[in-house]
């Protein structure tokens, strides 16, 4: 084979066979294919798409790149959930503990991030000490005692989405329904979980911008997961503006401990309720979802979701007492306030405006080796739909280093449209997709 030949099928808008995304998924890891014909093939399927079956194809030939977990001595239903990404997004945090409290057995292999503010991971070693690499008897042994883990991945996991996602990142390819099914469907079914709950986010601050591309997204990632024998069910979610008020790694564990104790944004409790219930239902830990539910605000209501984040934080070499001193989590030693230019309402907050200027601040990562502050970051004081005068805070900026105000503040303050009519807020959850 020749990979122009497989360049110019797709360019021509050709289906791929098996024989062939085997065949560029093993040349790529191995080197013999080089970056800058597989970065053309990327942009053919971009313009060009794939097939159903092309995609299922990729997920087969990504997971075969590597090695495969075994989770079977972890005793219950294991259910994974994974986020497409999202600005102020610490569901995770909030979820697994819980979820966890509620019975249902949490193995969660995570990733850091590229962009915005970390990714879950980053944000755990918020807490002193917290280790988040593990040897696999480590992490089957906690699951198995304290029912929760969460760790970075030391497996040979996909490493053709290592590499094909790094890729991608730089080559302005990686918003195509195919390949970010492919991505992460093959990380979630190599990673060993019995069912998959899937958060598709939709709208500025997401990789898929409109609600009809996230739907896609979302029945396409239902049909590979299913299709590979695992319960899967995909929530499509709001990132037109941020989850939450917080945004920033130490900043964003504050609001997950809040969220644990019942204080936390309505927003955050709601969808961490809405996708835990989806979790403990698949876990078979309740027969309707009004029941998974009622169970989830008993977890956070008797203090159990939280003692889980304590035992979790603790039997990973953090500090546990952070959970309950926030105080004593990483801070920052400048603050600065964004305030309001005119009175009004806020029609709109735009998300991604919000992520890069928490980049700016230090949040997250410019590039791969960029090194996070945890620290630093975003609260906001006003989100859609608040009313506000001239001279009101609009959001409170943090950084460890003065000189970030300007550039951050700069470009927060353009995600802040402020009107002269009220707005309703948009809905949390635009719809559920599964397979009946
Ligand atoms: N997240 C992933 O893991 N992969 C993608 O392609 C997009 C989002």
């Amino acid at each position: 084979m020749r990979m122009v030949d497989l360049i110019l099928k797709k360019r021509e808008g050709g289906i791929l066979s098996a024989a062939e995304i085997d065949w560029m998924i093993t040349g790529f890891v191995s080197g013999e294919i080089p970056d800058y014909q597989v970065s053309a093939l990327m942009m053919a399927i971009y313009f060009r798409g794939m097939q159903s079956e092309e995609t299922q194809n990729l997920v087969r030939a990504m997971i075969e790149s590597g090695d495969t977990i075994d989770l079977s001595e972890i005793a219950g239903i294991k259910v994974d959930k994974h986020s497409t990404g999202g600005v102020g997004d610490k569901t995770s945090i909030v979820l697994a503990p819980m979820v966890a409290a509620a019975g249902v057995p949490i193995g969660k292999l995570s990733g850091r991030g590229l962009g915005h503010t970390g990714g879950t991971l980053d944000k755990l070693e918020s807490f002193a000490g917290f280790k988040i690499e593990m040897e696999m008897t480590d992490f089957i042994r906690n699951v198995n005692t304290i029912g929760i883990a969460i760790a970075g991945q030391t497996a040979n996991l996909v490493p053709a989405d290592k590499k094909l996602y790094a890729l991608r990142d730089v080559t302005g390819t990686v918003e195509n329904v195919s390949l970010i099914a492919g991505s992460i469907m093959s990380k979630k079914l190599a990673a060993g979980c019995d069912a998959i709950v899937l958060d598709v986010k939709t709208g500025s601050g997401a990789f898929m911008k409109t609600v009809e591309d996230s739907f896609e997204l979302a029945r396409e990632m239902v049909r590979i997961g299913e299709l590979m024998g695992k319960k899967t069910v995909a929530f499509v979610t709001d990132m037109d503006q941020p989850l939450g008020y917080a945004i920033g790694n130490a900043l964003e564990i504050k609001e997950a401990i809040a969220t644990l104790k019942g204080e936390g944004p309505e927003d955050l409790h709601e969808i961490c309720l809405q996708l835990g219930a989806a979790m403990v239902m698949l876990g078979g830990k309740a027969n309707s979802i009004e029941e998974a539910r009622t169970i989830l605000e008993e977890t956070i209501r008797s203090g159990a979701a939280l003692t889980k984040l304590r035992e979790l934080v603790a039997a990973q070499g953090g500090d546990a007492s952070m959970v309950d001193d926030v105080s004593k989590l990483p801070g920052a030693q400048y603050s600065h306030e964004l305030k309001a230019k005119r009175s009004g309402w806020v029609a709109s907050l735009d998300s991604m405006c919000v992520g890069h200027a928490s980049m700016l601040l230090g949040a997250g990562r410019e590039t791969k080796d960029s090194i996070i502050d945890l620290g630093a970051g975003i609260v906001l004081r006003k989100k859609p739909g608040d009313r506000v005068e001239a001279g009101d805070v609009l959001a409170v900026l943090y950084a460890n280093v003065e000189a970030k105000f300007e550039g951050a503040a700069e470009e927060l303050a353009v995600g802040y449209v402020i009107g002269d009519v009220e707005v309703a807020p948009a809905p949390l959850v635009l719809g559920i997709v599964n397979n009946g």
